[in-house]
């Protein structure tokens, strides 16, 4: 049993309602439980294994769920990251490892399967590249069309590969993402097409399952959680699914909540510099970190309060230090990510240097998407194979 709440009035939703954000005052919307009736408690949840819907008493979805085993993701300790840095307790949860490369498959698993839930046949979205990927796998999942809007030139060639191949009306239009979602915002809501783009409360509900997981995989609440921020859906839903933990009484602290921007694209790091309620937005945001590259966020509500309410930390990071942390990731922990992700683990070097952060203290970043998502920025970042004639003289001398 759940209704959708108002995040600034309060109002009141019930479960089969379409709506995406609230009537009353145009605030955004979120998924209230009545956590006293849940059913089960924390000891039998953890019987099943880690993944997605081993949560399923607090997701929405009360069919049965479009699903491609999400969720399990890898906890990896960083342990030569972390001896640089002078950090005993630094952890990357590695959301590239969800079946189409990145977290977004945790919200669509569970938007996908409100869609049908709630009588819808055709599903939209605006991206920056990995919400369509993972959009166009659940939908081909789920066997119904899929639309998808894409700023044209400015989406990384594995993304656009997967949303081609995985069947969705891809287009391209001449814009930056934030044209592209009211876009689609507006096609959705005149067309009776179902939109899942983070706006969606539902994807968030997917999506908090990182933390839950993160708790799990730990044992214990971790003392921060740093997530690279674009639209802001994440770190709100990580928040919102630790509140509930804590709610239910199955944890006891709150980890501070972390937001890493790219500096070309920091408005949520300049709203709590300046204290502002609402947020200015970047007009022209840019970064190589196409997956954060937004400028007016859709969750900025929700993760301001995620930040503030938790003792949290904003903070913006160069595209050079998303790179260099990008390389490090893969060279010195094996870790492939695509740049945005890197750019959680490049605020928490930022961090460390700055003296801000704890010796002790458990650190989680999201590392949100695989590194062949982006292949084009690698190769920009690396010297090309070395060719040599067929002949073991010619590799011998090469290697010397
Ligand atoms: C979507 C995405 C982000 C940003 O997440 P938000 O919820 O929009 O803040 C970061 N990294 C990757 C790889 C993403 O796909
Ligand atoms: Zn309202």
């Amino acid at each position: 049993m759940f209704r959708l709440v108002c995040v600034h009035c309060g109002a009141e939703y019930s479960q089969d309602e379409i709506i995406y954000r609230c009537k009353k005052c145009d605030h955004l919307l979120t998924v209230k439980y009545d956590l006293d009736s849940i059913g089960i408690d924390k000891k039998e949840m953890d019987k099943r294994p880690l993944r997605l819907w081993k949560y399923k008493e607090l997701l929405p979805v009360t069919r049965e769920p479009i699903s491609l085993q999400e969720g399990g993701t890898p906890l990896y300790h960083l342990k030569a990251l972390g001896e640089e840095l002078g950090l005993k307790h630094l952890y990357a949860k590695h959301e590239g490892m969800n079946p189409s490369g990145s977290f977004k498959d945790r919200g669509m698993t569970v938007g996908v399967s409100m869609a049908l839930q709630l009588g819808k046949r055709t599903v939209a979205c605006a991206s920056t590249g990995n919400t369509s990927a993972s959009l166009s796998v659940y939908a081909a999942k789920a066997g119904i069309p899929a639309v998808v809007l894409l700023p044209a030139g400015k989406v990384a060639l594995g993304k656009v590969a997967q949303a081609l191949m995985h069947g969705a009306r891809v287009i391209a239009i001449r814009g930056n993402f934030d044209k592209a979602l009211e876009m689609v915002h507006e096609l959705c809501v005149t067309d009776g097409i179902y939109l899942l783009n983070s706006v969606n409360p539902y994807r968030l509900e997917g999506q908090k399952t990182i933390g839950y997981e993160a708790v799990d995989q730990l044992g214990c609440v971790p003392d921060r959680f740093v997530l690279p921020v674009g639209n802001a859906g994440n770190i709100s839903a990580v928040y919102k699914g630790l509140l509930e933990f804590k709610e239910l009484g199955w944890t006891d602290s709150m980890p501070k909540m972390t937001a890493v921007q790219a500096e070309g694209a920091a408005p949520v790091v300049s709203a709590i510099k300046n204290n502002l309620d609402v947020l200015v937005p970047e007009l022209n945001p840019e970064t190589v970190a196409t997956a954060i590259r937004i400028g007016a966020p859709v969750n900025a509500e929700k993760a301001l309060t995620a930040i503030r309410k938790t003792n949290g930390h904003a903070l913006s990071v160069t595209d050079d230090e998303i790179l260099a942390m990008q390389r490090d990731l893969a060279r010195k922990e094996g870790i492939g990510v695509e740049p945005a992700s890197a750019a959680s683990v490049a605020g928490i070097r930022k961090m460390a240097e700055q003296g801000l952060l704890d010796a002790d203290e458990k650190i989680v970043c999201v590392v949100t998407g695989h590194l062949l998502k982006d292949p084009e920025t690698v190769i920009k970042q690396c010297a090309p194979p070395t060719e040599i004639d067929a002949t073991i003289d010619a590799l011998r001398a090469v290697l010397r």
